[in-house]
């Protein structure tokens, strides 16, 4: 038998419906907001499908947007974070002089989001927001997000990005993996 077959199962925490609307919902709330162009950094890899999920929804506001990719790694190979944020690829784009939405899959302590706001700034970037699909509660924040979708419990989440050592990522809903 291959390694697929220690595959565990999921339970969806999130559909895939509730994530679309959250997220046009996010991207009405934005529109009104931020003025258009924009650049969405997705943090890699896990922020990727989030991000290109809400510059479709943006696109559909009538807002002008570009999805660039910055490459962020905490939590290696296991299910708690490391704490130490190292960069795996730099900006794919030219941000000098731009409005930056920061995107993320989730907030945990901050330090994804701290490290990749100190980044984006010496970049030179003009003003930075930060968005994420899942908030999970942390006594000790580094940063909070400007756009959050929903609040998360208090469990080691997979799916729609986010992944247990390269799996799960590309689950199309959020869930929690059974024992
Ligand atoms: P922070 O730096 O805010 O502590 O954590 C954010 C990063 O940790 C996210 O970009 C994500 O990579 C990872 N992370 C935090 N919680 C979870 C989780 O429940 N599941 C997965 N797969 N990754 C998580
Ligand atoms: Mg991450």
């Amino acid at each position: 038998m291959g390694s697929g077959s220690t595959q565990r199962a999921v339970k969806p925490l999130f559909s895939q419906q509730e994530i679309e609307e959250k997220t046009h919902a996010l991207a009405a709330k934005i529109a009104s907001e931020e003025p258009s162009p924009l650049i969405i950094v997705a943090i890699k890899k896990g922020g990727v499908p989030f991000a290109e999920l809400l510059a479709s929804a943006l696109t559909v506001q009538g807002l002008t947007v570009e999805v660039a990719t910055l490459g962020l790694s905490s939590y290696g190979k296991g299910t708690t974070s490391s704490g130490n944020v190292s960069l795996t690829q730099d900006l794919s784009t030219e941000i000098r002089g731009v409005q930056v939405i920061l995107v993320d899959d989730i907030l945990e302590t901050g330090k994804t989001l701290s490290f990749a706001w100190d980044h984006v700034l010496t970049k030179g970037a003009t003003d930075v927001k930060t968005c994420v699909l899942l908030d999970k509660p942390h006594k000790s924040r580094t940063r909070e997000a400007d756009y959050v979708g929903f609040a998360c419990p208090d469990l080691f989440v997979v799916g729609f990005g986010l992944d247990l050592a390269g799996r799960y990522r590309d689950l199309p809903f959020v869930g929690v993996l059974e024992d």
